[in-house]
């Protein structure tokens, strides 16, 4: 409606897909738990960037997501907050273990960044994140990922690894995240990452992120997302 189209454009936010859930305003207008709203206000975060306003509501609603924003606009915590309340939905007692939700990331930096975000918002849930990157021996991960946890964050190759090691399984992983995916696949990791999501069960809830669309991924997103709302904040995209 007319409204919604307005504070759309005042954001600069173009959406495209079927019925689209309508942009927020305020982390209020989220329905987070008192405790997540803590962890927010506690990060200094007053109210939502663009990307999150129309974000968020998507990814809480259960749909797939396509997100082309650029650097800086606070993709990170458009795609953590809505894992937080999607990890806890699920049932306390489960027969499965292994992470629930997975990201993956280009490199060890960006994992790093996403790693140390997702923990401030996860501490005090009881979600337990694991970082799957280069930089810890692999053994040491390895008994990590063993002894249990509800969210990694990952570059692709590690975390083939690591599968390939049986340090977890993907059973339990309903929320796949790609995050700089145009960045995955400049670096090669478009073997990897279909490898990845080949493994998680295809009723998963998917998102994907880029600064950029081109043809391959593009093509990737067609195939692994289901029904997805294209949200694009700004020119590029
Ligand atoms: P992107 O992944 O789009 O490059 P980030 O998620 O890394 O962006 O966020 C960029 C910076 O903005 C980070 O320092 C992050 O803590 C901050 N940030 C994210 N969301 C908000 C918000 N709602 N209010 C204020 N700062 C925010
Ligand atoms: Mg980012």
């Amino acid at each position: 409606d007319q409204e919604v189209n307005e504070y759309s454009t005042s954001l600069a936010i173009r959406v495209s897909g079927f019925d689209v859930p309508r942009p927020i305003k305020t982390f209020e207008d989220s329905g987070f738990s008192v405790e997540l709203m803590k962890a927010i206000s506690k990060q200094g975060y007053e109210k939502p960037t663009p990307i999150q306003c129309q974000a968020l509501p998507i990814v809480l609603s259960g749909r797939d997501i396509i997100g082309i924003a650029k650097t800086g606009s606070g993709k990170t915590a458009a795609f953590v907050l809505p894992m937080i309340v999607h990890i806890m939905d699920q049932p306390e007692l489960q027969k499965e273990e292994g992470p629930i939700g997975v990201i993956c990331a280009p490199t060890r930096e960006l994992a790093h960044q996403i790693f140390v975000e997702a923990k401030k918002f996860s501490k005090s849930h009881g979600i337990r994140v694991s970082a799957v990157y280069g930089g810890m021996s692999k053994l040491d991960q390895y008994k990590e990922l063993k002894a249990g946890c509800e969210i990694v964050v990952a570059t692709p190759g590690r975390l083939i690894d690591m599968i390939r090691k049986k340090a977890f399984t993907m059973l339990r992983a309903t929320y796949l995240v790609l995050d700089e995916a145009d960045r995955m696949f400049d670096l090669g990791f478009e073997p990897q990452i279909r490898s990845i999501v080949g493994q998680i069960r295809p009723d998963r809830q998917t998102l994907l992120f880029s600064a950029t669309m081109p043809r391959k991924v593009e093509k990737l997103a067609r195939e692994i997302l289901t029904d997805p709302v294209r949200v694009t904040v700004g020119e590029i995209g």
